[in-house]
């Protein structure tokens, strides 16, 4: 039986941005609810660095930390201040009316204001080798900013797929640490930038391999190798390589909303210049779900905190 619920502010997720949005919102006692999601976007609450190990690059942690240990001081932090906290996915928001109503897993009711934090999902490639239990993390990541300065990657060749912006900043800021990098792509003409692309042209430490996709990946306990296939004539050939990386896009996680708010061509939110604020007045987006370009821990939180501060004036 669903409980019904009236919520000042609700916030929907539970990566860096949902809990600095409710941070924010508790210490200025707006009583925030938050829904963490059970298994949302496959993902455990807590987000995207529940998947991954070392968190190197979050400020105050000198010696790094694992990123789900950063997300539990995250979440204590929001409970510290009066967060409360529900583990339950929301599927269904109802904006055209006032208050807001949702509808939760084992909750529903209405919500004056809105932060929607539920992140963005790296697109994989499901093939054999690559999933969870085989070599997925064990040298094979959709990440190469966080994983890339792993010490099992120096000094190796690594394999980046994709033939967008993000292939092309990810393979050349590989080559910092790999002895070289091959760039994957499925056709012979890049997506990418022209000036993303002549960069990683110009990079000696990059090769391109044209026309080719992922068939297999291969490795006793971590990635030794994989295998490929032209997508011209069908013929196979394998690469050694000791890293993989997919940068093959995101799908931001808006499934919930249907076509309600703004969003551009792939689906991530729209928000106003210099702001949080969605096309409905009272719903604002934080996080990867709005942010197709930056994409860190940091940068969520940033957003964060500025969609706790534009709900607090709404409310007020
Ligand atoms: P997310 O972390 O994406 O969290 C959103 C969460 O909201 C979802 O996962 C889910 O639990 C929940 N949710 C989704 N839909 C619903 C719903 N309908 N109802 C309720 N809950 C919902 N960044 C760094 O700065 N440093 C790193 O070292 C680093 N390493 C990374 C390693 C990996 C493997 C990956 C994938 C990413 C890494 N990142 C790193 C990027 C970083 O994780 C993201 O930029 C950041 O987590 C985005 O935060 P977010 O709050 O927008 O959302
Ligand atoms: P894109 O969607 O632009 O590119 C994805 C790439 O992956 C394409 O080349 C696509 O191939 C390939 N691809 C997709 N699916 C598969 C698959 N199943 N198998 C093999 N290859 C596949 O995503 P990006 O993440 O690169 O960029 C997203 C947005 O972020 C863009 O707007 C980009 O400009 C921006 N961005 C900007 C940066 C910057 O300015 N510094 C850095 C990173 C991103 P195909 O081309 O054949 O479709």
């Amino acid at each position: 039986m669903s409980t019904e619920e009236t919520h000042d502010l609700m916030i929907i997720g539970s990566g860096p941005a949902a809990h600095t949005a409710a941070i924010y919102a508790a210490r200025a006692e707006l009583k925030p609810v938050l829904y963490e999601g059970f298994m949302a976007a496959g993902v455990a609450a807590g987000g995207q660095l529940t998947t991954t190990t070392d968190v190197e690059n979050f400020p105050g942690f000198p010696e790094g930390i694992m990123g789900p240990e950063l997300m539990d001081r995250m979440r204590a932090q929001s409970l510290r201040f009066g967060t409360v906290i529900h583990t339950e996915t929301v599927q269904e928001l109802d904006l055209s009316e006032r208050p807001f109503r949702f509808k939760a897993d084992g909750r529903s009711g209405t919500a004056k204001a809105v932060i929607i934090a539920t992140g963005a999902t790296a697109k994989r490639l499901y093939l054999p080798g690559t999933g969870e239990g085989e070599l997925w993390q064990r040298g094979i990541s959709a990440c190469a900013v966080c994983d890339g300065a792993l010490p099992m990657f120096r000094d190796k060749p690594m394999a980046v797929i994709g033939g967008g912006d993000s292939a092309m900043e990810e393979a050349t800021f590989l080559t910092k640490y790999g002895s070289k990098v091959y760039i994957i792509h499925r056709r012979d003409e890049l997506r990418a930038s022209k000036i993303m692309q002549q960069r990683a042209l110009d990079n000696p430490k990059i090769e391109f391999v044209w026309s080719h996709t992922l068939k297999e990946a291969k490795g006793e306990g971590v990635l030794q190798e994989i295998v490929i296939e032209s997508t011209k004539d069908g013929s196979q050939k394998t690469l050694e390589v000791s890293g993989l990386f997919f940068a093959i896009g995101h799908v931001p996680n808006t499934q919930f909303l249907g076509d309600q708010l703004d969003t551009d061509e792939e689906g991530y939110l729209v928000t106003k210049p210099d702001s949080t604020q969605t096309n409905v007045a009272g719903v604002f987006a934080c996080g990867d779900v709005q942010d197709k370009k930056w994409r860190q821990a940091i940068t969520a939180a940033g957003t964060g905190c500025m969609a706790a501060l534009e709900a607090e004036h709404f409310l007020s």
